[in-house]
């Protein structure tokens, strides 16, 4: 059977270069969208089984974030449910990765893909629920709707409390994060998830970058943008997604904002605040606190020993979303990161962090969530 290696489908990245040679499959990722970033790879390979395969993806020294391959290890899958990671070694600008696959076929990514069609069936499956309504707030760029969920009754002096994610495609364990959530708020037989409900209605944006998610972005959307930067001033011709969320959010109020994404360097999950936002006060500092202290006891993957440093007072840069969400609404906003690569704390040696993982941690934050409910 002839090799053959292809990404063109959902979310698919790659160029070959080479393939003559099993052994020296030379390889290059695409750049985003109208622009210099690059890092999401995902392909099939077709032909291979039981061949002894190297490939070299011969450009990951161009990558946005070049350290997120020290100690990083690609996954495989053979049916696209069961992610795995495989032999992966970083050298030169040079990612490689050594496997011998078991089956004809074998897809190989960054991370464990999230498919658009994937997105669909879980917003179409949340919106069964009575106490979920399925909202399209918009178009992207490349006319997609922008899918949003309303979970409660919408009695307005509950709290506000707003989730979303994927602002950057590549970090689909963001998506799962949101599988996770969601299942468990919209569970009736959940009494953390009811008597949450009883004190807050909750409005979810599953997948903030669509267009990029199906693109095979890292980083930005179908025009290029870094959504992530665009929450001053969005824009209705080159930022649509944060131009309709941002205006949803100002109809409907804030008490709490998390931005869910993934970290392509630290191996572990944490939080990012809003130490450096103009209004961050007292009672900011003890929600940030207390917020952490409930999350890791409810889920030992979530620690605030590594993470990025915070913020001098003042400096925030107010163009990212939590910053500025936190500053526009005076409310408890947080980005959360998740790994690339694993927990080192409490580490996996077959799949690395996972979808299974990121599941587990968004359904945590509900606990999270009501722990700290009286004091927003
Ligand atoms: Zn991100």
């Amino acid at each position: 059977m002839t090799l053959t290696i292809s990404s063109n489908f959902d979310a698919g990245n790659i160029e070959v270069v080479s393939i003559e040679k099993p052994n020296n499959i030379q390889l290059k990722i695409e750049k985003d969208t109208h622009s210099e970033f690059l890092q999401w790879f995902y392909f099939r390979m077709q032909g291979a089984k039981d061949l002894a395969c190297k490939f070299n993806l011969i450009n990951a020294g161009e990558a946005a974030y070049p350290e997120g391959w020290d100690s990083y290890h690609a996954r495989a899958s053979y049916d696209r449910v069961i992610w795995f990671q495989i032999p992966t070694s970083y050298k030169n600008g040079i990612l490689s990765m050594e496997f011998t696959p078991k089956f004809d076929t074998v897809y190989i990514a960054y991370f464990a893909p999230f498919s658009y069609e994937q997105h669909l069936d879980l917003v179409n499956h949340a919106q069964l629920s009575s106490l979920c309504r399925l909202e399209t707030i918009g178009e992207t760029t490349q006319g997609r709707p922008i899918d949003f969920l309303r979970i409660g009754d919408d009695v307005s002096n509950k709290k506000k409390l707003w989730v979303i994610a994927r602002q950057h495609p590549g970090e689909t364990m963001a998506e799962w994060f949101m599988l996770g959530l969601i299942y468990r708020i919209l569970d009736e037989e959940d009494a953390s998830s009811v008597s949450l409900l009883e004190k807050a209605n909750i409005y979810l944006v599953p997948n903030m970058n669509i267009d990029g998610s199906i693109l095979g972005n890292l980083r930005v959307n179908a025009k290029g943008v870094n959504l992530n930067r665009e929450w001053t001033t969005p824009d209705i011709e080159n930022s649509p997604e944060v131009y309709y969320v941002k205006k949803k959010m100002k109809e409907i109020g804030m008490d709490f904002n998390l931005d869910v994404h993934g970290d392509e360097g630290l191996p572990y999950n944490f939080i990012s605040g809003i130490e450096g936002i103009p209004s961050f006060n007292d009672k900011l500092s003890k929600l940030t606190d207390s917020f952490m202290r409930n999350w890791k006891i409810n889920n030992p993957d979530m620690q605030d020993v590594h993470g990025y440093p915070k913020n001098e007072p003042g400096k925030a840069n107010l163009n990212i979303c939590s910053k500025n969400l936190g500053e526009e609404f005076k409310c408890f906003s947080q980005t959360l990161e998740m790994p690339f690569k694993q927990n080192d704390n409490i580490p996996d040696s077959v799949a690395g962090w996972s979808p299974e993982r990121s599941i587990k941690l968004g359904e945590s934050l509900v606990v999270a969530l009501l722990s700290i409910m009286d004091d927003l």
